[in-house]
């Protein structure tokens, strides 16, 4: 049975909004992973299209049903293991949605390269070979809120930002196309964009980083430290390294 507190906490809005993070999506697959029939699934997803019409008239039954399987969701229905309890990794297929799986991180947290200090991983999937990563759907690390989106930004070409309340900012950036808005609620493992080369500048990667909620880092979606003289000072006071992270690591 759901924890509503823990719920609550970790969310942070009402249990309205809260069934309104989670899609679709995330439901069938949090309902297959628990072994229920495809009819089950569907009835299931009727039921929550109806639920959020009722809005104030509440059915209980249903109520306790779809919290279970929310619970799932919560529960690492959609990680596989080496994450913490409410996230998953922003690249990957179901089975493989651990971190890093196959992926490469081609730079790394913390690293200087020709652009500066490195705030984050640059995730390829070299296999089978250069660019097998094109066009590879990109996910929310975990429920939260879009918080900036940008396009036609000069070295990322886009960036979308989702502040999880109380815990970080995540930071996607150089996807070719993006499914989300600002403002939007979204769900753990939900679906963001796909993986793009910013127009050609670079080998196809998603740049994916993680940083602190500080009132700085809000104002801040494009923030990149680069060559500061604090700069690498500043990565490691403002940005978490994203494995240690993900994997709920004492950083
Ligand atoms: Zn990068």
């Amino acid at each position: 049975m759901l924890d509503k507190p823990l719920l609550s906490e970790h969310l942070h809005c009402t249990l309205m909004n809260k069934l309104g993070l989670i899609s679709a999506v995330s439901l069938a697959k949090a309902a297959k992973r628990r072994g229920f029939e495809d009819g089950e699934m569907s009835k299931t997803l009727t039921q929550l299209k109806a639920f959020r019409s009722l809005k104030s008239d509440l059915d209980i039954s249903l109520f306790d049903y779809l919290d279970r399987i929310i619970a799932d969701c919560l529960d690492g229905a959609l990680s596989s293991g080496n994450v913490r309890p409410g996230y998953c990794a922003p690249v990957g297929d179901d089975r493989s949605r651990i971190w890093p799986g196959d992926w490469v991180d081609a730079t790394g947290y913390a690293r200087y390269y020709s652009y500066g200090w490195h705030t984050g991983a640059d995730l390829n999937l070299n296999k089978p070979g250069w660019d097998s990563d094109k066009h590879r759907p990109v996910y929310a690390i975990a429920a939260g809120e879009v918080c900036a989106v940008r396009t036609g930004v000069p070295g990322w070409a886009t960036v979308i930002c989702i502040r999880h309340h109380g815990e970080c900012l995540s930071r996607y950036a150089h996807c070719e196309n993006i499914a989300v808005r600002q403002g939007q609620m979204v769900g753990m493992g939900d679906y963001l964009g796909n993986i793009g080369n910013a127009g050609g500048r670079y080998p196809y990667h998603l740049h994916f980083d993680i940083a602190r909620e500080t009132a700085r880092m809000l104002s801040h979606p494009l923030d990149w430290p680069g060559n500061a003289p604090d700069a690498l000072e500043r990565v490691r006071r403002d940005y978490f390294n994203p494995l240690k992270h993900l994997r709920g690591e004492v950083q």
